[in-house]
């Protein structure tokens, strides 16, 4: 039976083509399990690897704490009693291949496992590896029992070879065996020549690439590796072609839409700033300065994305550009992802602008502009007063958090927003932001954490990007150094707080990191973290901030030190104090989660304790040690660890102790993270990943896509001549990335 395709093969039931109405099949478990319902949702259930004819006998190649499939041969089974629960049982099997090599496998579901895999038995296995007294073993695999190696797959080729065997995504009951034979159904009943193809034959043609009904049987059912890579090419091409074109599109439409104007004033609150300014702009600064002034001043908005290192001198940059839309009767806000932040760029704004920032008072300029703070714990009365403020235009310049995108804000008229590290902020509320001036205002984003092309091409499709390279001058190097307790004795854990002593009686501050907040009865006090070490079996507990403050308040080596506590639970006002306190030279250390991580800047600060770093990623740890080395002396940053030397974890301190520069920690950070998750919603602000494209592997191609997509948009900005490609985009983007693509 071939069922004829019509418009819209792809989004027709799976029922229509592959049997199965029984809640136990194959196709009712595929919309539970794993929610394909329908016949292109299957088709893009790609194996997740494939066994290639040869690497059957894979158990020499497991690898402890790397999950993998492999076929093997049941050796022996047998089943005991649990020791600790003698009502349950255990079935120990011994899986072997044609290497010879021996794997233990214990299945808690001893009753099954019993059954499904007698002696003799060929199955595919599925699981992670561990290494139990030295030797590989496995628990609890996810099985299917197979007739020979090659019906995993179900055949062989025509020329009697063997096929690559693919490996799928699984779920519960549906192992591999089972969606690879409805996926074949469905080859066989569904007609794939007849698909209109997103990518026109030319485009095919320039990149080598097979048309779409070939790519899908090769990506399922491949003849030969090298039909099963080109097919995969395809479709990362695809995935990245099909949002590059809805990005120009939408860019296309954004251009469309006139803003008004708001070119630079020669007598303005600038030029007095420029003037005011104590310290000379790096060439950098300069630069992106003037990029951004051009756009201001034109018509269509302004889409950039500024990255710098933290201490870059972003916030600077953000400012002029903040006065010039000021100059030109508008508003601007600045969006700061914590209340700490926002205050702390309120009072730094206050500050730099000086008596440009006091409208009306003696001894102001007659320049000068409202600078207003809002942030969501403010007074009733406070808040009614920034609200008039922003709602008057009294208020050039407002700082504030998410506070500022609840809808009784009404700006009198926002030029310009300002969202101070997007990492931390969601691309909805950035958006939110936009949706408060009535034209689509100028938009910057600024963000500490350096992103890679492909990221910037995608997640950031749109936006264009500066980015700061230098720091401003006389920052003082810092030294990064890996503590690990673990592998050291108690002298070097009392060496990290006899240097924090050190640093305090030279008059310089110190931070000291926790992970957690937690509260005070989680964890029982000890006098040192090695201590605490010793007592705790397994991977130790993260240390919690009111845990550490009290560790490090009773240090014999910090008697006589001010040591306070900061975290994101206390009360706006103690939060306020402490830092204030903090920034006076009042407190000597300063025990803190992350809320430190971000545009906190004391200078005098000089040692950075962070404890069980491994529970920051890498751009996290940059941040923070970016809270140091901002004065005059040279600073110190310490990774406290209580993981031993082995684990895996401690590769990301080794990386962030090796360099200081932001690029090539971002980039390391790449490296040891999984692709998956860097689109992950930290910074696309969304559940949406890209499930083809690498982002280190595919910027090659996500270039040649966009360009591919730029020629095509250019001569047909709202595709109204290319249905199929339209059809894909609305196929492709789920309703999370639509959401976040509205505005790019
Ligand atoms: P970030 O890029 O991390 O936001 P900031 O804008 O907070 O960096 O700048 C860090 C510090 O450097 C601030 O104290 C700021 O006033 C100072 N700074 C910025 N630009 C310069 C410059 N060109 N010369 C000297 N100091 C500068
Ligand atoms: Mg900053």
């Amino acid at each position: 039976m071939l069922v004829t395709a019509f418009a819209g093969l792809l989004d027709q039931p799976l029922t229509r083509y592959v049997p199965g109405t029984s809640p136990h099949s194959t196709v009712a478990l595929l919309g539970k399990e794993l929610g394909i319902t329908t016949v292109g949702q299957l088709l893009d259930h790609a194996p997740r690897r494939y066994i290639r004819r040869g690497r059957i006998q894979a158990l020499t190649d497991l690898v402890a704490g790397e999950r993998t499939s492999f076929v093997a041969r049941v050796e022996s089974s047998s089943t005991r009693r649990m020791r600790s629960d003698p009502r349950r049982s255990l079935t120990d099997v011994v899986v072997t291949d044609d290497s010879g090599a021996q794997l233990k496998i214990t299945f808690f579901n001893a009753y099954s496992a019993q059954k499904d895999l007698p002696v003799g038995s060929l199955a595919l296995f599925t699981g992670k590896p561990g290494l139990y007294r030295g030797e590989l073993a496995m628990t609890g695999a996810d099985y299917a029992p197979v007739e020979t190696p090659e019906s995993v797959a179900g055949s062989t080729s025509e020329s009697g070879e063997l096929l690559p065997i693919p490996v799928y995504p699984e779920a519960g009951k549906l192992t591999t065996p089972r969606i690879a034979k409805v996926v074949h159904q469905l080859l066989l009943t569904a007609d794939l020549d007849s698909l209109d193809d997103p990518l026109a034959p030319e485009l095919l043609a320039a990149e080598r690439l097979p048309p779409l009904g070939q790519a899908y049987r090769d990506l399922h059912r491949p003849e030969t590796v090298e039909a099963c890579e080109a097919a995969r090419r395809r479709f990362r091409f695809q995935e990245a072609f099909v949002l590059q074109s809805e990005l120009m599109r939408r860019r296309a439409e954004h251009s469309t839409h006139p803003v008004d104007p708001r070119p630079l004033r020669a007598d303005g609150l600038l030029a007095r700033f420029d003037e005011l300014l104590p310290f000379e702009l790096t060439a950098g600064q300069r630069d992106v300065g003037e990029q951004i002034a051009a756009e201001l001043s034109g018509t269509s908005p302004m889409n950039r994305l500024l990255q710098g290192d933290v201490g870059s001198g972003k916030t600077v940059v953000a400012l002029r550009a903040m006065l010039q839309v000021v100059d030109s009767g508008a508003q601007a806000a600045m969006l700061a992802p914590t209340e700490v932040l926002a205050t702390q760029h309120h009072e730094k704004i206050t500050a730099l602008l000086g008596p440009l920032a006091a409208p009306g008072q003696l001894g102001g300029d007659p320049r000068a502009t409202g600078v207003t703070l809002l942030t969501g714990s403010m007074s009733a009365a406070a808040r009614r007063r920034a609200l008039l403020d922003i709602a008057s235009g009294a208020a050039g310049i407002v700082v504030g958090t998410h506070a500022l995108i609840q809808e009784t804000v009404q700006f009198a008229e926002l030029g310009l927003a300002v969202v101070d590290e997007q990492h931390r902020f969601g691309v909805e509320q950035r958006d939110a932001l936009r949706d408060k001036a009535g034209q689509v205002p100028h938009t910057l984003v600024m963000t500490a954490t350096p992103i890679p092309r492909t990221v910037a091409m995608t997640v950031f499709g749109d936006l264009d990007v500066s980015t700061l390279r230098e720091l401003p001058g006389g920052r003082r190097p810092i030294d990064t150094f890996v503590v690990g307790l673990a592998e050291h004795g108690p002298a070097w854990e009392n060496r990290v707080w006899a240097l924090a002593a050190e640093h305090v009686a030279q008059g310089r501050q110190v931070y000291v990191v926790a992970p957690k907040i937690g509260d005070d009865a989680a964890l029982p006090p000890f006098t040192s973290l090695r201590a605490s070490l010793e007592a705790q079996q397994d991977e130790p507990e993260p240390a919690t901030v009111t845990w550490l403050h009290e560790l490090v308040a009773a240090r014999p080596e910090l008697r006589g030190a001010r040591v306070s506590l900061l975290h994101g639970r206390q009360d706006t006002q103690t939060k306020a104090d402490t830092m204030a306190a903090f920034d006076t030279g009042e407190i000597d250390v300063l025990v803190s989660t992350t809320v430190v991580e971000v545009g906190v800047d004391v200078p005098n600060a000089t040692l950075m304790v962070v404890v069980d770093p491994e529970r920051f990623g890498i751009s996290q740890l940059h941040q923070l040690r970016g809270r140091i080395g901002r004065g005059e002396h040279a600073s110190t940053c310490l990774l406290v660890t209580r993981l031993p030397p082995e684990h895996p974890a401690r590769a990301r301190l080794d990386a962030v102790a090796a360099t200081t520069d932001g690029f090539e920690l971002a980039e390391a950070d790449l490296r040891l993270r999984k692709e998956g998750d860097i689109l992950g919603a930290s910074q696309s602000g969304g559940r949406s990943g890209l499930r083809w494209v690498g982002v280190l592997r595919d910027e090659e191609l996500v270039a040649r896509a966009r360009a591919a997509a730029e020629d095509v948009v250019r001569e047909d900005p709202e595709l109204s001549a290319h249905p199929v490609l339209r059809a894909s985009i609305e196929r492709v983007l789920d309703e999370d990335r639509q959401a976040f693509l509205e505005r790019g």
